[in-house]
């Protein structure tokens, strides 16, 4: 199972996907956000499975911990214009 489709279920009982990808960045590597522990920029695979095995992650993949659906969508939304500030900063 591709690891970009996992689901989350949120407070409002819909599911969302954990993890997103973005476009390929200026090193020529793909960088994924995790949206369940609202990081961003986790440059290339092997950074993203590193932090698919931290310990903060797998604690909010338990079905104990369930997001704010509110909260947890506004992590979405505002992602964007977030990444184009970071690269600001890093040029
Ligand atoms: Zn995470």
């Amino acid at each position: 199972m591709d690891i970009l489709e996992e689901t989350k279920k949120l407070s409002d009982g819909t599911f969302e996907r954990i993890f997103s990808r973005n476009d390929m960045n200026f090193f020529g590597i793909f960088t994924y956000n995790c949206h369940l522990c609202n990081i961003e920029n986790l440059p290339g695979e092997s950074a993203l499975k590193t932090h698919i095995g931290g310990k903060k992650h797998r604690g909010r993949l338990l079905p104990n911990y369930i997001p704010n659906a509110n909260k947890f969508r506004a992590t979405l939304f505002t992602l964007k214009c977030e990444i184009k500030f970071h690269y600001f900063n890093l040029f």
